[in-house]
């Protein structure tokens, strides 16, 4: 019987998730120090420690940005900047000798919950992670929607205010530099002067502080502003919000939803759900070890 192991590279943490037949395992280690030595080849040591443990015959990997199809590599990650260039796949292929199947983060997570969580059954899938950065994803008639070179889906990327907020790629006005966790500070910064963490806000938002609760409710009109755009190029049947915000802060999920009801030009809601992820964290790592499987068939 193989065994997979699907994980994923964020900012702060490797998500792994490890499957043989029926048996899962799910973990995470703690990397941001190590991300921030500039070292990628000290991450891949880390990946290493887990290959060992658990010896899968194949590896998925998600990381945050963007993969070349053909080579493997990473050539842009905005928010985890010590990672660019690294070349990914044949690093890993050669330090631990299996193949390895390697996708964008959010894409992954898009994967992750079309065979496991909320995206299931679904025909069109369009799944954004909000967290460090957004992400974007999706899944048609079960297929990952990859682009001819591997960048398709950078939704946080597109120019939402020309001349906006700058973003963590070097551009201005990405929906990202609002609907992100720098967004959010930003975006409370605005109102308020103050420098505070996004998870801070949150946090003063659920006590019901108003000006973070007015800064959750901003956030969601930028988010919904996306949502627009996304529904009027794809029509999707569902759409999985993702990532710490959602989690931590649901309620964004239905202020997003109802002013998207205000402001589409044409939305066949008859047809269209959305939903928070159902695999909380690990949607990008249970993709990965989806995608490792399909793909090595
Ligand atoms: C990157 C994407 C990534 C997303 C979430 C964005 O800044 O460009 O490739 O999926 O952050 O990590
Ligand atoms: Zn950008």
């Amino acid at each position: 019987m193989r065994r997979y192991l699907g994980i994923d590279i964020g900012g702060t943490f490797i998500k792994f998730v490890y499957k043989k037949g029926d048996d899962i395992e799910k973990g995470k280690v703690y990397i941001r120090e190590i991300i921030s030595k500039n070292r990628p080849d000290l991450i891949v040591d880390e990946i290493r420690k887990i290959v060992k443990k658990y010896r899968p015959d194949i590896l998925g990997v998600a990381v945050a940005g963007l993969i070349d199809k053909k080579t493997g590599v990473l050539t842009a990650s905005p928010n985890i900047k010590p990672l660019e260039n690294f070349p990914f796949k044949d690093e890993l292929e050669n330090s631990l000798k299996i193949p390895v199947y390697i996708e964008n983060d959010a894409s992954l997570a898009a994967y992750g919950e079309y065979l496991y969580g909320a995206g299931k059954g679904s025909e069109i899938l369009i799944c954004l992670t909000l967290g460090t950065g957004l992400g974007g994803g999706a899944v048609i008639n079960g297929k990952l929607l990859t682009g001819v070179s591997g960048s398709a889906m950078e939704i946080g990327h597109t120019t939402i205010e020309m001349d906006g907020l700058p973003c963590h790629c070097g551009r201005k006005g990405c929906l990202e530099s609002y609907v992100s966790s720098y967004g959010l500070e930003r975006i409370y910064y605005l109102y308020t002067d103050q420098k505070i963490s996004s998870s801070q806000i949150i946090t003063l938002a659920n006590e019901g502080d108003l000006t973070a609760m007015r800064s959750m409710e901003r956030f969601s009109e930028y988010l919904s502003v996306g949502l627009m755009n996304i529904v009027h190029i794809f029509n999707p049947d569902r759409i999985v919000l993702a990532g710490g915000i959602t989690e931590n802060y649901p309620a964004v999920v239905d202020m997003a939803v109802s002013n998207l009801k205000n402001i589409a030009f044409h939305l066949p809601f008859r047809d269209l759900t959305v939903k928070r992820a159902e695999l909380k964290e690990f949607s990008g790592a249970y993709g990965a070890l989806g995608y490792a499987e399909n793909e090595s068939r």
